[in-house]
């Protein structure tokens, strides 16, 4: 009750939520009482979350902040969500994103952008609390929720989490499971927590993993208690600092937190360890290949027949399909179907589409050469404190340049978590990212929260 009063007054603001799903809430927090009452309580019990409106939830309207959605209620559950309501997690609502999740500063949401709870000092202008889980990040940061869901195919969950001074974590790619989530680029797409502490984290996090036999991709392999790693010394770990992430034009204040970062792992006994991953500045390239080819292949689902929006006036079968898709669709999402489009389209797959794989092969191998010298690499989360409103939206790849320290471990598949670890001249939150082995989620928790 106390998390939906925060929510009615703070969200005509914020607009973190798209939609506040009260009446289940109580009824679930009730049923929740009941279990702990009788002895029988999960992990999560009673633990309010806002939900990214990219899991279906059944019953729930689940729009991906799209147009094209509106309306669209599943008729069954994510397995993310299942396993969070397993363990007597409770749904505050569905919280506002990115159209389809393609965004770094939630301004392509069909609902509009969300508002960060932070400011600069001596400011009042409104910033962008990151993107794609904007809604997610914006609602952890301003208490309007415990945690919440969210999901990263280039650094929607780490990027908004650094903005916001919270943690977010993506796992390795399979640990958590697709179904029931809105595809956005299938092969990139993981889910994972934004929560205010490495431990809550942890706690969710391993609620959320399960192998699933409905997702092909999924992992089959047993969930560890990370709750375990934190607060476990850090001492004798070797952490790499990778030489080709520091970009041109990086401000000196993440350098200056990256040195510092790098101070304190040393000061609690790690071993600090310079490395090179050759093909990182081909990354930013290869995932805007990648990922839209595969989200122009999955969303071609949305012809207005047998999902979302269909157009009232159309002159031919073809027409019906444009037209629904014009209208449906935001400029961003179309923005990114006709690259994809393109990169996939007969005379150019080879040129771009395949080559672009070749080159997600070498940075994964850049990763796979450093293990044997490093147990986990640090680098800064984002190349800039949370921006204004409104800032970027001129430039899409001024935009896309927000997801150069992230893209990489989604290439690779490696899991990657963002720590709040100090703020700018102006107050700002920013975030430190650990990036681990395959699988190796434990020392990802562990040495983020050494760095808390
Ligand atoms: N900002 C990146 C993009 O727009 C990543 C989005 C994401 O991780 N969902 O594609």
């Amino acid at each position: 009750q106390a998390f939906l009063t925060s929510v009615e007054a703070a969200n005509p603001t914020l607009n973190a939520y798209v939609e506040v799903t009260a009446d289940k809430a109580m009824d679930m927090a009730r049923a929740s009482d009941a279990r702990i009452a009788s002895g029988e309580g999960g992990a999560l019990e009673g633990a309010p979350l806002g939900i990214k409106d990219l899991f279906c939830t059944e019953g729930v309207q689940t729009t991906a902040g799209s147009n094209m959605l509106r309306g669209f209620v599943p008729p069954y559950e994510s397995t993310v969500t299942a396993n969070l309501w397993r363990d007597g997690a409770v749904m505050l609502g569905k919280l506002n994103m990115d159209e389809f999740a393609m965004g770094s500063s939630n301004e392509t949401s069909a609902f509009g952008p969300v508002k960060n709870p932070w400011k600069s000092t001596g400011s009042n202008a409104d910033l962008t609390p990151g993107g794609s889980s904007g809604g997610s990040a914006s609602a952890v940061a301003a208490d309007l929720c415990l945690a919440a869901t969210a999901s990263d195919t280039g650094g929607s969950i780490r990027q908004p989490a650094a903005f916001t001074g919270t943690v977010g974590i993506k796992p390795t790619y399979g640990r958590a499971s697709r179904f029931g989530m809105v595809a956005f680029a299938s092969s990139l797409d993981q889910a994972g927590p934004i929560t205010k502490t490495v431990e809550d984290a942890a706690l969710l996090l391993q609620s959320m993993c399960s192998f699933d036999d409905k997702d092909s991709t999924s992992l089959d392999v047993p969930t560890p208690d990370w709750t375990a790693s934190v607060g476990k010394s850090v001492k004798g770990l070797r952490i790499g600092v990778p030489r080709e992430y520091v970009v041109d034009g990086m401000p000196a204040e993440i350098q200056a937190l990256w040195d510092q970062g790098v101070a304190w792992l040393k000061d609690a006994g790690c071993e600090i360890v310079e490395i090179s991953l050759p093909h990182t500045k081909y990354a930013l390239p290869t995932y805007y290949i990648v990922a839209p080819a595969e989200a122009s292949s999955n969303l071609a689902r949305y012809d207005g027949m047998r999902f979302g929006h269909r157009a009232d006036q159309f002159s031919s079968l073809d027409d019906l399909y444009a037209t629904s898709r014009a209208e449906g669709f935001g400029k961003e999402v179309q923005r990114r179907l006709t690259i994809g489009a393109y990169v996939l389209s007969a005379g150019f797959y080879d040129a771009y589409y395949v080559r672009a794989l070749k080159v997600r092969r070498r940075i994964a191998e850049d990763f796979d050469n450093v293990w044997g010298q490093v147990d986990a690499i640090l680098t800064p989360s984002t190349p800039s404190a949370a921006f204004a409103l409104g800032d970027k939206q001129i430039d899409p790849l001024t935009m896309y340049l927000n997801d150069v320290f992230t893209v990489t471990t989604n290439l690779a598949g490696l899991p990657g978590i963002s720590v709040p670890a100090g703020v700018d001249s102006g107050g700002l939150p920013l975030g430190l990212q650990v990036i681990g082995k395959a699988l190796d989620e434990a020392t990802v928790f562990q040495v983020g929260a050494a760095l808390e």
